[in-house]
């Protein structure tokens, strides 16, 4: 075949094709439009999946009579104007690409007036040329509908999933707008149905509870940071991360209930998706997923977001403070806005240790203390039922009995859990209870653990190790976190020190938390009193997370009385 020059109208639906992939990118488009022309009211209908029909209502600026035609050509926008805008975009569009292509592939109709005008002006467009224009009154805003879309481009239409699939695709969008834009009126409506209501508080947790439900809503903790905590030699000091995420007793079983966005912009990212994900370590169990929604803000000029047609991927000039940020920022509201149920002190059940004991004061974690907005729920215990205890099996399980069935609880994990949280608890109260050794011991180190040592000391220190040191490799213990008086401490330091030199721990505080836990906690195997099973339950009813140990895994196993029915063949 020869080469020859497409037709426009060819090249038109080709370009179209990279912007507008289904009704829900229309939708997209247009909501995004709105938003920048600072709408605070802005209302979506769809008809038929968004095939037959999606109009977009605002109260924006609206387009000045003497601009509506020009909105339609390609590469037209007030958003930008010369290559330097393009490095810094603060806008959702800017590219003049959404009005023509989606003209390109439906019948448009925009009827827009702008501020200061008295009337407003209409244009109709079938196949991208205007077959009709005119004045007609309006109040301030832009109302555009599209009919018909891919009706003349039927290779499209046969890609479209059915109407239910793409009414919630447009759902999600309005969503996700909805919540990066919590000060904005959003109302959805789909084949007559009134599907969303945002009310436009300016409150996220509002937003929350329209999208995702109350009881999401109510188990939902703010995040807030900026500033220079994350600044490793770069400048970043403008950039910050808030939002809301989910305690992790409404935790999902896949991705979906994960929203970020940079700078307001709704956008994908394997990378933050994993910075999120990483916050929960521990605190989820295995293939469940936190419900989240976060936002980047940080100048315009350190992101790239011209890297996609349809403008959802982003690079940063600095990915991995991007990242450190975002995973200290969602841990820091997991952990210190929720803070553990104050768990009683242990009897002597667990060997308490005796002579002097005394509380530490520890530094400040990590700077200026965290305020908690009044407004912002607790997290609530994952509640564990009032269990009786049975008996021990196999010196390893504790078998009881709750309402709602029978408990296999594994006396290891679940002490593992209790003393974990008590001592996070004691951390961030500053109050970690130190043992002072009659007598200092010496403790040596091979050389790749006293580089382990040197750089962590003062992390060990916040635990209630007291160590110095004592010449060659040697080093001088003269305290140790009372929990692990009688127990292996060395062994625990020694441990920890060589799973430290792996050298990218993401938390190492968390993993000496984790580590003095495992170490201080019953064994399997140990064969444990009446009084000290009950003991261990009750404190275990009452840990904010009874359900899994610090390292993710399962404390117990319930089989409820269905079940038992089941398995006894009573139907
Ligand atoms: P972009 O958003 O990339 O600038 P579009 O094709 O989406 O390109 O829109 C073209 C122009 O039309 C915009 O730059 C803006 O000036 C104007 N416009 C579109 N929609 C609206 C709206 N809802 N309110 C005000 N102006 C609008
Ligand atoms: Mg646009």
């Amino acid at each position: 075949m020869t080469i020859k020059l497409l037709d426009p109208k060819v090249v038109s639906r080709i370009a179209a094709g990279e912007v507008v992939e289904r009704p829900a990118s229309v939708v997209k488009e247009l909501v995004e439009n709105s938003l920048d022309a600072d709408s605070s009211q802005i209302s979506i209908e769809a008809r038929g999946g968004g095939i037959s029909l999606v109009r977009v209502t605002d109260n924006g600026a609206g387009i000045p009579s003497g601009e509506v035609e020009l909105a339609f050509n390609r590469y037209a926008t007030s958003k930008i104007g010369n290559l330097d805008d393009l490095k810094s975009i603060s806008s959702l569009g800017f590219r003049g690409e959404a009005l023509p292509s989606i003209a390109a592939v439906a019948e448009v109709d925009i009827v827009t007036c702008a501020a200061g005008e008295s009337a407003g002006n209409y244009l109709s467009l079938r196949d991208g040329t205007i077959v009709d224009r005119g004045s007609q009154g309006r109040s301030q805003g832009t109302t555009v509908t599209v009919r018909g879309l891919f009706r003349k481009v039927p290779a499209r239409l046969k890609f479209l999933k059915s109407p239910a699939t793409e009414n919630s695709h447009i759902a999600n969008v309005v969503s996700q707008y909805a919540l990066a834009f919590p000060e904005v009126k959003f109302a959805l409506l789909i084949d007559g149905r009134a599907v969303l209501r945002a009310p436009g508080s300016g409150q996220l947790i509002d937003t929350v509870a329209q999208v995702y439900g109350l009881e999401v809503a109510q188990n939902m903790l703010e995040i807030g940071s900026g500033g220079k905590e994350w600044e490793s030699g770069i400048a970043t000091s403008s950039l910050s991360v808030t939002g809301m995420v989910g305690s992790p007793a409404i935790s999902r079983s896949n991705r979906s209930y994960l929203s970020l966005f940079v700078n307001r912009r709704w956008i994908s990212s394997r990378l933050l998706a994993w910075a999120v994900e990483e916050a929960y370590h521990g605190l989820l169990m295995q293939g469940k997923h936190p419900v989240a929604i976060i936002n980047i803000s940080l100048p315009p000029d350190e992101v790239d977001v011209n890297m996609h047609p349809t403008k959802t991927e982003v690079k940063f000039q600095s990915e991995h403070i991007v990242f450190g940020a975002v995973q200290k920022t969602v841990r820091r509201a997991l952990i210190e806005l929720a803070p553990v149920p104050k768990i009683e002190e242990v009897a002597t059940a667990y060997g308490a240790p005796s002579g002097t004991r005394q509380v530490l004061r520890t530094s400040p974690i990590g700077g200026d203390s965290p305020t908690t907005s009044p407004a912002i729920p607790q997290t609530p215990a994952v509640s564990l039922p009032v269990l009786r205890v049975l008996g021990q099996l196999l010196s390893s399980y504790i078998v009881a009995e709750g309402p709602d069935g029978l408990y296999l609880i594994d006396q290891h994990a679940a002490h593992e859990r209790i003393l974990f949280e008590k001592i996070e608890n004691q951390r961030f109260q500053q109050e970690i209870e130190v043992q002072g050794l009659l007598e200092p011991v010496t403790f040596e180190v091979n050389p790749t653990q006293e580089e382990v040592l040197k750089s962590h000391s003062e992390d060990l220190a916040e635990f209630g190790f007291s160590i110095e040191p004592f010449g060659d490799k040697t080093y001088l213990v003269r305290a140790v976190p009372a929990l692990l008086y009688q127990k292996d401490w060395a062994g625990m330091v020694r441990e920890l020190l060589d799973s430290l030199s792996g050298g990218d721990k993401r938390d190492w505080r968390e993993e000496i938390a984790i580590s003095m836990a495992c170490h201080s906690a019953v064994r399997a195997g140990q064969a444990l009193t009446d009084d000290e099973m009950r003991e261990l339950i009750r404190q275990l009813e009452q840990a904010a997370l009874p359900h899994t140990c610090p390292h993710g895994r399962p404390t117990m196993i319930r089989l409820n009385s269905a079940q038992l029915g089941r398995e006894f063949g009573r139907s």
